[in-house]
């Protein structure tokens, strides 16, 4: 399979290189040139796969330049083989044709684990064949860090750099990154905000002058395709749990960047039967706005009780614009060239064929609680803020005859503070594998916000 930019000018690229490559040269995002397609008979001889093998089945058509089938199952088994529930994402029902899709049961408790624990095997295997080492670079407010250093952490050939800002992150979310023990794993407090780590991220992709020339740079953001591939294997499994591929469902997905919600439109685009999508934002709605108003422009952001969703551009958007544009790279640049001094009108055309696929859904941060403890109250189910933003835009689209899965994207015991918003009388208690979390040591350092001592930082700190 080949990968081609949505910008049109990238060159195309196969699947290990599409794995080492963050943005395509031409400032778009890789995208497989066509989807594989699965008819309705084998996804249903697929309803009694473990998930391991059923993630085979969907992504050895993406990977097969790369792995050998035998090769990918043995990555898959020893990926999902670290969560902690025998289902690997278990379904929870919580009310008639209601259900959550738990994805919270990796290393980390939340579901970027799904994906980077994946990515740190396929990046590991290439890199050994290769015999070349990487540095990956990040920048995190709370999730994604954590899920790469777990993903990462036994790749030797990779050191991993992550900027958080310093004291702006959960304890919880530092914690989790800066008590994971090993050589390669290297925490950066920035003196200054989430933007100020991002900015850094992004100046040393472009000008990497300070850095090793020996060592390749590869991001772990979710513009990383391999990441969005990953994702779509829920879908499917979700799916097949509640009578699909025979019976349409629907979806509800608390949605930031865009690129897990993209992932269940893939797997509508491969053949699973989708009744409904539903983009349920926070009040960093930009994505809901541009739903309603047919423009998309930037935000400024707000703080708000599920900081995982707290974007002000959601660049996996683009990847879905590159299909309602009809897959015209020319269009797409323009449109982003646009972006860089105005708001972007979408055409008729495109907004229709978008809304034709995906519903919207804001969600204040009262909501928030309200449905914390809703749930709590009417189905004994406690959800963190994030998974209950979808839950409440679930039951504004549910429909009596599909099922609804909302996707429950973290566990409530990252986020005390908004449980206790919400007016529970307890504190989630972390699950057992962390639950010395806040008695292990920390390590990281605090470096000012400045290009260049980040760069100095990096290569005092690779393997040699
Ligand atoms: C990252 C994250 C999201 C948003 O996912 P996107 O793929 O960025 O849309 C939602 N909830 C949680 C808990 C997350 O960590």
């Amino acid at each position: 399979m080949k990968y081609i930019s949505t910008r049109g000018k990238a060159p195309a690229l196969n699947f290990e290189d599409v794995l080492l490559t963050g943005l395509a040269s031409d400032g778009g995002l890789y995208v497989p040139d066509q989807l594989p397609s699965f008819s309705q008979e084998q996804i249903r001889s697929w309803r009694s796969l473990s998930y391991a093998e059923l993630a085979a089945e969907i992504v050895y058509p993406f990977v097969e330049d790369t792995f050998s089938r035998e090769e990918l199952d043995t990555i898959l088994a020893d990926t999902y083989a670290v969560f902690r529930h025998d289902a690997i994402a278990p379904m929870v029902q919580i009310a008639p044709n209601q259900w959550v899709l738990e994805l919270f049961h990796g290393p980390t408790l939340a579901f970027k684990d799904f994906a980077l624990q994946l990515l740190g095997r396929l990046l590991d295997e290439v890199l050994k064949r290769r015999d070349e080492r990487i540095m990956i670079m990040g920048a995190t407010s709370g999730d994604t860090g954590s899920a790469a250093i777990e993903g990462c952490k036994r790749c030797s050939n990779i050191d991993i750099f992550i900027l958080h800002p310093y004291q702006r992150v959960s304890d919880v979310q530092r914690k989790q990154m800066t008590t994971v023990v090993g050589e390669n794993i290297h925490n950066l407090a920035v003196r200054g905000n989430f933007d100020d780590c991002q900015a850094l991220v992004k100046a040393t992709f472009g000008d990497r002058s300070g850095l090793p020339a020996d060592r390749g740079l590869v991001a772990v953001n979710s513009i990383n395709w391999a990441r969005i591939m990953a994702q779509i294997v829920y879908y499917f499994y979700a799916a097949l749990s509640v009578g699909g591929p025979d019976r349409a469902v629907s979806f509800s997905v608390p949605t930031g960047n865009f690129g897990d919600i993209f992932a269940g439109y893939l797997a509508k685009q491969m053949g699973l039967p989708v009744e409904q999508l539903v983009i349920a934002t926070n009040k960093n709605d930009v994505l809901h706005k541009m739903m309603t108003t047919g423009v998309y422009d930037k935000m400024s952001l707000e703080a708000s009780l599920s900081p995982s969703m707290d974007i002000t551009v959601s660049s996996n958007f683009e990847r879905l614009l590159f299909d309602v544009y009809d897959r015209d790279g020319a269009a797409i640049a323009d449109l982003f060239e646009q972006f860089k001094t105005e708001p972007i009108h979408f055409s008729e055309t495109a907004m229709a064929r978008t809304r034709a696929l995906f519903a919207s859904h804001r969600v204040s941060d009262d909501e928030t609680c309200a449905e914390v403890a809703r749930l709590w109250h009417d189905c004994q189910y406690l959800a963190d803020p994030h998974s209950a933003i979808g839950v409440a835009a679930a039951r504004l689209y549910g429909k009596p005859e599909t099922p609804m899965i909302t996707l429950a994207t973290a566990h409530a015991a990252k986020f005390p503070s908004a449980i206790a918003q919400a007016g529970l009388d307890f504190a989630p208690p972390l699950p057992e594998h962390l639950a010395d979390l806040f008695e292990r040591e920390e390590r990281f350092d605090v470096i000012d916000n400045d290009l260049a001592t980040v760069q100095a930082y990096m290569s005092a700190h690779v393997a040699s």
